[in-house]
């Protein structure tokens, strides 16, 4: 089997008959028991996959048609399966088997995929490193050229399913991305995320962490995949109040279309202080798209600054509410030794929940509270419209798109995200919130390596429904950062 296979890659293979899905699915099964030591799954049932795959072979005997038919895919462990347990990396959900198929997860079985596991992943998804797992951390393959021995971790919060990607443990995944959990370790692992526009993807079936900021979205060895995947994801739900009825365009036509005559804003607030490194990856983005046929155009967006602050009052307190069902009597994990009702809750949740969950819960009842609410909750939602009008008037109605880094570094090492403290740690997510805030579509696209050999990514930002647009700029950059043969030159751990 070929090394990386891409999804077109392994939809001609199967339909030319050089391997069926039962092959190429046992090939992953191996591969992800070889990897064992990265964690990268919290669930595999290789006999459910390879059921699933024997199916996808018969209907391809068939000659049926679908845009994923046969190909093995991981979800992150955050979307409900049915019949399958969906831990959102948290004690408290350690044994919980939904009843229901996510909608997007249906929609990917709809299309033909084969689910070849449920992947690791910050608990609730709260974090960007995956160490805050109950399931313990998951790590990248790749190492720096400084240090060969330490491992790093893959981003988060969706690090298990960019490892999968990364490591070869299957052909795409799809993540969630509230504050950057998709671009952030797309951006760590040298592959393609995108954070759709808000309303795009349901939300139907996804374990909430942020209810106005969640987003599904895949994460791909590259542009062209992640359009399939997006493809196959989106699709209007009645199930969820906030989707969005939009006609959705083929999104992998817009890939290798020219984008002569686009207009690229860069705005100072995001290149401000950039390290020489930084900068000079996102130089080198910049005259690619030039060199294109692109048009670049300062700008400049004075609330940027505040996207952070306002994520990190947002996310917590809708956190806080979200997380108040799990309440140890309707769901899995109770505590054995309760005196009343009250200590029932108290206990479970003391014992359900981890730390930094524990800590968003606790800020998220902080903004909330009477004393706090207009100080804090109000004042964050007003600076998030102000946010959201700033990209409008100031972005959107001068330029397609706004070029942006995805992360301040390149992965960091497993020591590095144990002494972080919880701020420097939010700090991760200085490029990529602003996304989720303003409710636009964000995509990152591997770009370079680092100076000590690791993938590095840059994002691109644009108006709501603007997908097809980005997946054609992500694909000059691609293509110009030739990252297809940089990945070789990554060392290994
Ligand atoms: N790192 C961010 C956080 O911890 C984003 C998480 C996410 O997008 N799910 O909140």
């Amino acid at each position: 089997m070929k090394d990386y296979l891409t999804i077109s890659q392994a939809r001609d293979g199967l339909k030319n008959k050089e391997f069926s899905s039962v092959e190429l699915t046992k090939h992953y099964l191996e591969k992800i028991d070889e990897f064992k030591e990265l964690n990268a799954f919290i669930t595999v049932e290789p006999e459910k996959a390879l059921e699933a795959a024997k199916k996808a072979d018969e209907n391809i005997a068939k000659d049926r048609d679908a845009p994923l038919l046969g190909v093995p895919i991981a979800v992150k462990d955050l979307f409900c399966t049915k019949g399958t347990r969906t831990t959102a990396a948290s004690k408290i959900l350690s044994e919980f088997v939904p009843e229901y198929e996510s909608t997007v997860t249906r929609n990917l079985l709809d299309n033909g995929a084969v689910f070849i596991g449920k992947t690791n992943m910050d608990e609730f998804a709260m974090g960007s490193t995956n160490i805050t797992s109950y399931f313990g951390p998951c790590f990248l393959r790749y190492r720096s050229r400084s240090n060969k021995e330490e491992p790093l971790v893959p981003g988060g919060s969706s690090g298990g399913s960019a490892t999968a990607v990364a490591s070869d443990l299957c052909v795409a995944a799809i993540g969630s991305d509230t504050g950057g959990s998709i671009r952030q370790p797309a951006a760590f692992s040298g592959l393609v995320g995108i954070k759709p526009t808000y309303g795009l993807c349901s939300r139907y079936g996804m374990v909430a962490f942020a209810s106005s900021l969640d987003q599904a979205g895949p994460l791909a060895k590259n542009v062209k995949d992640a359009a399939i995947m997006l493809q196959s994801m989106a699709s209007y739900d009645d199930k969820d109040s906030t989707s969005e009825k939009v006609d959705i365009p083929n999104y992998s036509d817009a890939v290798g279309q020219s984008v002569k005559g686009m207009k690229i804003g860069i705005a100072k607030e995001f290149t401000e202080g950039l390290s020489r490194e930084n900068a000079a990856l996102l130089e080198k983005a910049e005259e690619w798209l030039v060199e294109a046929g692109c048009e670049l155009v300062n700008i400049s967006l004075k609330t940027v600054p505040y996207a952070l602050p306002t994520y990190y009052i947002i996310a917590p307190a809708e956190a806080s509410s979200n997380l108040a069902r799990y309440d140890g009597v309707r769901y899995t994990l109770r505590s054995e030794d309760s005196q009343s009702i009250d200590d029932l809750y108290a206990n479970s949740r003391t014992e359900g929940f981890g730390e930094e969950v524990k800590r968003r819960i606790l800020t998220g009842t902080y903004v909330l509270s009477a004393g706090f609410y207009d100080a804090y909750y109000a004042k964050a939602l007003k600076i998030r419209r102000m946010i959201r009008d700033d990209f409008q008037c100031n972005a959107f109605s001068k330029v397609d798109m706004v070029l942006t880094l995805t992360t301040p570094s390149a992965a960091f090492g497993i020591n590095k995200s144990n002494s972080m403290s919880p701020v420097e740690m939010y700090l991760n997510d200085i490029f990529t919130v602003t996304a989720n805030i303003a409710g636009i579509p964000g995509i990152s696209t591997p770009a370079g390596l680092s100076l000590d050999g690791l993938p590095m990514g840059v994002q691109l930002l644009g108006p709501r429904f603007s997908e097809a647009s980005l997946f054609k700029t992500a694909a000059v950059i691609e293509k110009s950062a030739d990252f297809e043969n940089l990945r070789k030159t990554i060392s290994l751990g």
